[in-house]
C-alpha cells in the first residue's frame, strides 16, 4: 500500500528528495532532516504501515530486517552500536503516521526520558 498524503511513502516514491543511507529490497534508510545525533538515520518499510505495533502484528519478519538495517547504518556511520526509537503514537512523539526507526549513534548519549 502506498499513501499518497503519507511524506515518507512519497519519499520511497521518489516524489520527495532524501538523503539515503542504505536500501534493501523492502526496507529504506535516510538521513532525518532534524538530526539529534552526528548519526541520525531513519529505517523505514517501504510498504506503508502506520506504526510499529501495526507492523509487529502484520509482519514480524519485516520489523526484523528493519533492525538488520540499522544495524548495517550503525556498522557503516559509527562503531554499530546505537540508540533505536520508535515512538509509537502522537503522546509518545510520533509524528509522521509512517512507521520508522529513529537510529542514532556516533556519540555519547545521553538519557532524557522525556
Ligand atoms: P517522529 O516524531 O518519531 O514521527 O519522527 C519523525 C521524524 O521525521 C522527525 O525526526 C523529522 O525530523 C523527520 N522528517 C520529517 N520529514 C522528513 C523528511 N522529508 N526527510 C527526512 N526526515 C524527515
Amino acid at each position: 500500500m502506498s499513501e499518497t498524503d503519507c511524506i515518507f511513502c512519497r519519499i520511497v516514491a521518489g516524489e520527495i528528495p532524501a538523503v539515503k543511507v542504505s536500501e534493501t529490497e523492502r526496507v529504506l534508510a535516510f538521513n532525518d532532516l532534524n538530526p539529534q545525533a552526528p548519526v541520525h538515520v531513519l529505517v523505514i518499510p517501504k510498504h506503508h504501515h502506520g506504526d510499529v505495533s501495526t507492523l509487529a502484528a502484520a509482519d514480524p519478519g519485516l520489523l526484523a530486517e528493519m533492525i538488520e538495517v540499522a544495524d548495517v547504518v550503525s556498522m557503516e556511520r559509527a562503531d554499530g552500536q546505537y540508540r533505536l526509537i520508535f515512538n509509537n503514537g502522537p503522546r509518545a512523539g510520533q509524528s509522521v503516521f509512517h512507521v520508522h526507526a529513529h537510529v542514532l549513534a556516533g556519540a555519547e548519549l545521553g538519557w532524557t526520558p522525556a
